[in-house]
């Protein structure tokens, strides 16, 4: 295989038996059992056990010597293992190796937290040693997979006659709605780069020229400001494709993650094929959120109409303020101990609700509820009917501007969820999110914004145009949800000039900004740009859900720390005051000298 090995030490099996061969690796363990040297030898494939006793002298001498994490080269032979000895767990378990030489090719220095819990070692620490938590074969075993899958996307569109085209990482902004890395230009002094947000406007341009069908396994950077599990540059499946609709792409991002999932998610199930495809405005309806969790139910029930002109006036005036009542049942749960409602009411609170009410109907139908001398009987039956409650269940409800009563039980869903441990392990539940509203209002830069990007095509009519009623036009974009995240999304793209300047004159630009920063994009669409659409999907994430993580950093040779910074490389750093000269850059008196 190379100079120093025959076979990988984790690919070793009885079939080699009595093969004299030369591995090499790293020493995993090594045990003196008085007499006899063990030493688990690992490489990238895993473990196999070195035996090595008194009688060979030389290699016993070195054996003696060696610690954790040397570097040995071996030649000697596969052995059986005797029956007691052996270990159905290893794959390797059924043999033994026996070596004649041993080699030291490296000794190591012992490394600063133990390879073998890393669960008890600080997270920082182990991302400034990522090359030993590499070592860990179930680090590793995350980067095989994750080749694997990349491989697989790969060929998959290689298949389907599209072509990987890299474009520039330097380069002007494209807006993705978050904040660009700037890269100062040495050459022109007082410009600059900027790392790409997407290759949206590039993979356009791919379109107009003629590509048809493009892909990329692309690097993106958004300098955001820290959230769990975003990270400042991910990778990113980007493809678009030309004379295609919504269900052109659909299908095909549909055909790729069902395969993926099939083969490489360790036989979990896909709930529900084909996907299902929920709309904005009734997923918000449902579930608080354009990113529902599919895996387990808790809709929310609106149940306003019955709480007008309450006695309980927490509910009747949310609903003089053009509010909501909604609710979520709990089945089997009126016992739920005070301790956990009221944990429950934190969580609500937290996402700004004034609280959370609590209605339980104990098994022989009595009322548990903090209010339940406000609320009367013909309420409390209506209830039941509306949110399908029983005896035995609990309702949990929010009051309030539309907003808050979403967020609010689209948290308290998530946290039931977690606590009665209905999330199911084993099922991949897939959904499409469609009828997304273009644009959304910002009532602080008192402008229209895109609700994704700029470029999204939309569908208008006599009622919902962009002149009369932006808020009512729906954008031609599809988001691919995962297990309550959000893995992916594109859309069918805006390709005329004139559609293209109706948009970004609505969310305020100016002539001369349009002209600066979609200026090129603008000229193409008006050389023959054809119908097109894409997508953008996260491959961080994906392998993420694949593995059942909820870390990214997992899935990531050499993560940033969730600061931000990389504690390996001990990056970002100050540079030397001759490269700032150099690009016309002065710091800020108040940010210290280099
Ligand atoms: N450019 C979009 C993004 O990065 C994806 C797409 O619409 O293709 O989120």
């Amino acid at each position: 295989m190379t100079h120093f090995k025959d076979i990988s030490c984790g690919e070793l099996r009885a079939a080699d038996i009595d093969r004299t061969i030369r591995i090499a690796g790293w020493v995993d363990r090594r045990r003196d059992h008085g007499g006899v040297i063990f030493i688990d030898l690992r490489d990238s494939k895993g473990i196999i056990q070195v035996v090595v006793s008194p009688e060979n002298s030389a290699a016993y001498n070195i054996a003696q010597r060696v610690r954790a994490e040397w570097v040995l080269g071996l030649e000697g032979i596969v052995k059986s293992r005797t029956d007691e000895t052996k270990n159905p767990d290893l794959p390797t378990g059924e043999i033994e190796f026996i070596p004649t030489h041993i080699n030291v090719l490296n000794e190591a220095e012992t490394p600063p937290f133990s390879l073998h819990e890393p669960g008890e070692v600080d997270e920082s620490l182990r991302l400034q040693y990522r090359y030993l938590d590499l070592r860990r074969p179930d680090a590793m075993q995350v980067l095989r997979l994750r080749h694997a899958v990349v491989s697989y996307i790969r060929n998959f569109f290689s298949e389907k006659d599209f072509i990987e085209v890299e474009t520039p990482t330097l380069i002007r902004s494209t807006p993705e709605g978050a904040r660009d890395f700037l890269v100062p230009s040495r050459l022109q002094p007082g410009e600059f780069f900027a790392l790409p947000q997407s290759p949206q406007i590039l993979k356009e341009l791919l379109m107009v020229a003629g590509t048809e069908r493009y892909f990329q396994i692309a690097r993106c950077y958004r300098d955001e400001d820290f959230r769990a599990n975003r990270v400042a540059e991910h990778t990113q499946l980007d493809m678009e494709m030309a004379f295609v609709d919504e269900s052109d792409v659909m299908a095909l991002v549909e055909e790729l993650y069902i395969e993926i999932a099939t083969r490489f998610g360790g036989g979990k199930k896909i709930s529900e094929v084909p996907f299902p495809r929920l709309d904005y405005a009734d997923c918000i309806e449902r579930y608080g959120t354009d990113r529902p969790d599919l895996r387990f139910g808790l809709e929310f029930s609106d149940v306003g109409m019955i709480f007008k002109g309450s006695e309980f006036k927490v509910f009747s005036s949310a609903l003089e303020n053009n509010g909501q009542i909604k609710a979520i049942c709990v089945k089997g749960q009126s016992g739920m101990a005070r301790r956990a409602i009221d944990s429950l009411v934190e969580v609500a609170r937290s996402a700004g609700a004034g609280g959370l009410v609590n209605i339980g109907f104990s098994e022989t139908g009595e009322i548990r509820s903090p209010v339940s001398r406000f609320l009367s009987d013909q309420e409390l039956t209506l209830l039941k009917e509306k949110t399908g409650a029983t005896n035995g269940d609990m309702l949990f409800l929010a009051a309030g501007s539309h907003e808050i009563v979403s967020e609010t039980l689209a948290l308290v869903r998530e946290e039931l969820a977690v606590r009665l441990d209905l999330r199911d392990p084993e099922i991949f539940a897939f959904a499409w999110v469609t009828g997304f509203p273009l644009l959304e209002w910002k009532v602080e830069e008192n402008r229209w914004d895109a609700t994704h990007n700029p470029f999204s095509g939309f569908f208008e009519d006599e009622e919902n145009s962009l002149e009369k009623d932006p808020s009512g036009v729906r954008a031609r974009q599809y988001d691919l949800v995962l297990n309550g995240e959000e893995i992916g999304g594109g859309s069918i793209r805006i390709n005329k000039r004139s559609d293209l300047l109706r948009v970004l004159k609505l969310m305020g630009h100016t002539e001369s900004e349009i002209n600066k920063r979609f200026g090129v994009l603008l000229q193409a669409l008006d050389y023959g740009a054809p119908p097109m659409g894409g997508v953008g999907a996260g491959i961080d994430r994906l392998i993420m859900q694949l593995i059942g993580t909820s870390n990214i950093r997992d899935v990531i040779a050499f993560p940033k720390a969730s600061s931000g910074s990389d504690p390996l490389m001990d990056a970002p750093s100050p540079v030397a005051a001759e490269q700032l000269k150099e690009l016309g850059l002065q710091l800020d008196p108040e940010l210290g000298s280099n």
